[in-house]
């Protein structure tokens, strides 16, 4: 609550820092990014030595974000308990990107799981919607979670289309707590897969209050979104070489689930 949101210098550091990693450690650069599945072996997730973290809403340190590889790891929605779709949904083709929050104060980054089922129990049981609003939830230690389809348009409470969209939700409520510097670099990354998946430009990166009568992504996030931040991030990214998508599923996503409940991720 009382943590200053992170300023423009230490997040133009850590993109640099994850631009600088991220191209030394690409030893091409894909002109395309695909979605893959992957399911390894339990074991390889056990290779590094896990560090707990203490206060998950702090902001970490660049260092620590996962982006190493030049791949985004999304944890596959069955791993994290997400159901699935409750029917069909409307397909369409991605020509922006708007990114949210979810307005839910995050204590804890161990609860971001249960409240990734929260916010899919919200939308399909209460609202009645198919599937989780967004295509993808970014928790506060850059964790990324599998969402509904790319390929099937969001759903809203509020007044706008969200056809042709590309949602990303990042948790937490940004009108009162500090983004971490981990959520936004995850962030950049799956908007700058998306930008070269979609091939659409990350000049329409925008926040959700662009679009409707709402507060969201709030004010500690939009701030980064508006003043474009984000965006040249997200620029970065694709000049690096963007990263891939991969599809964390089995035992791999399991135990990733376990750790961050356990706060080790
Ligand atoms: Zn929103």
């Amino acid at each position: 609550m009382n943590v200053p949101p992170i300023s423009r210098r230490q997040f133009l550091a850590a993109v640099a820092g994850l631009v600088g990693v991220a191209a030394a450690t690409r030893a091409s650069t894909a002109t395309k990014a695909p979605i893959t599945t992957t399911t390894p072996a339990s074991s390889a997730t056990t290779s590094t030595t896990r560090i707990p973290s203490t206060t998950t809403t702090m902001p970490q340190p660049a260092g620590t974000i996962a982006t190493a590889v030049g791949v985004v790891q999304a944890i596959c929605r069955s791993a994290w308990g997400e159901r699935e779709p409750s029917g069909p949904m409307t397909s369409h083709t991605i020509d922006r990107m708007t990114v949210h929050h979810t307005a839910s104060l995050l204590e804890g980054n161990q609860m971001a799981p249960a409240l990734a089922r929260v916010h899919e129990n919200r939308h399909m049981v209460d609202r009645g919607w198919v599937d989780l609003a967004y295509h993808f939830l970014v928790d506060a230690n850059g964790n990324v979670y599998e969402g509904r389809p790319v390929t099937a348009v969001g759903d809203t409470m509020t007044d706008y289309d969200p056809t042709g969209h590309f949602l990303v939700c990042a948790e937490g409520d940004f009108n009162n707590q500090a983004i971490p510097a981990a959520q936004v670099s995850a962030v950049a990354d799956v908007l700058a897969w998306g930008a070269v998946h979609f091939e659409v430009d990350p000049s329409t990166i925008q926040g959700h209050r662009d679009w409707a009568t709402t507060s969201c992504p709030g004010d500690n996030f939009y701030s980064l979104i508006s003043e474009g931040n984000l965006e040249q991030a997200v620029r970065d990214r694709i000049a690096a070489g963007a990263p891939g998508l991969s599809i964390l599923c089995g035992d791999a996503a399991e135990q990733r689930v376990a750790d961050i409940e356990a706060g080790l991720a």
